[in-house]
């Protein structure tokens, strides 16, 4: 594999899992079973479009599917999903070939980035990830993966060739399937949990620059408040 130019990471799944997280919202499945238990389903299915107000529809369909009202379902993604799912990335750590992965980008100089169907600022900031060249939203762009614009986004805001870019992710059929519609390449975290690095990033440890502290806000694309993953794969 050619060094890359930058490398994007999807965020759950990739730099945190989400299994044992999801525990954390066990009081909202309680009070609102039907809008979370639906709701990875409806992101599901919105995958590949690409609607005016890709939050709305969500909620629109989500409504539809429960029987509840749009501003009532739009009233728990907003607190469930957005505000109370985010904080239950606290003190959360990538997987071992993950942040070798991370700290390999940094000895080489290379600028990574966060390409995630969901906001992840509010997720980066609980597990103090810091020095992100750019984080992108592709809910927040309205175009979710395997849609490529998430990657495209990253592209232009680094001013690299997004064929220079490298994907890791945990979901080939989004992540994977994105890279490939962009002409990026993609690396499974399977295969990183394997140990397999790829050639340019498997030289041995100096010193890697802190990566853990929170990322300067200017650098940091704006975006909602963070978002879904609750039902996605870890
Ligand atoms: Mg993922």
């Amino acid at each position: 594999m050619q060094q890359p130019q930058a490398v994007s990471f999807d965020l759950d799944g990739t730099l945190a899992t989400v299994r044992l997280r999801r525990w954390r919202l066990w009081r909202g499945v309680v009070l609102h079973p039907a809008i979370l238990a639906g709701y990875a389903g409806v992101v599901e299915e919105l995958r590949g479009e690409r609607p005016a107000d890709l939050d709305a529809a969500i909620v629109a369909r989500l409504a539809a599917r429960t029987g509840g009202s749009t501003d009532r379902t739009r009233q728990v993604v907003d607190e469930w999903i957005d505000r109370r799912w985010p904080a239950a990335f606290r003190h959360a750590r990538p997987p071992r070939g993950v942040r070798a992965l991370v700290e390999a980008c940094d000895r080489a100089r290379i600028p990574r980035v966060v390409v995630s169907d969901h906001p992840a600022l509010d997720k980066l900031a609980a597990m103090g990830l810091g020095g992100w060249a750019a984080v992108v939203s592709c809910r927040a762009l309205g175009a979710l993966k395997p849609l490529p614009d998430g990657l495209h986004a990253a592209a232009a805001q680094l001013g690299v060739p997004v064929r220079r870019i490298l994907h890791v992710g945990d979901r080939p059929e989004t992540d994977g399937a994105m890279a490939a519609a962009a002409g990026a390449a993609f690396l499974d975290v399977a295969t990183l949990a394997r140990g397999g690095l790829p050639p340019w990033a498997a030289l041995p440890s100096t010193s890697p620059r802190s990566w853990r502290t929170p990322p300067p806000a200017s650098t940091m694309r704006p975006g909602p408040p963070c978002a879904p993953t609750v039902p996605t794969r870890a």
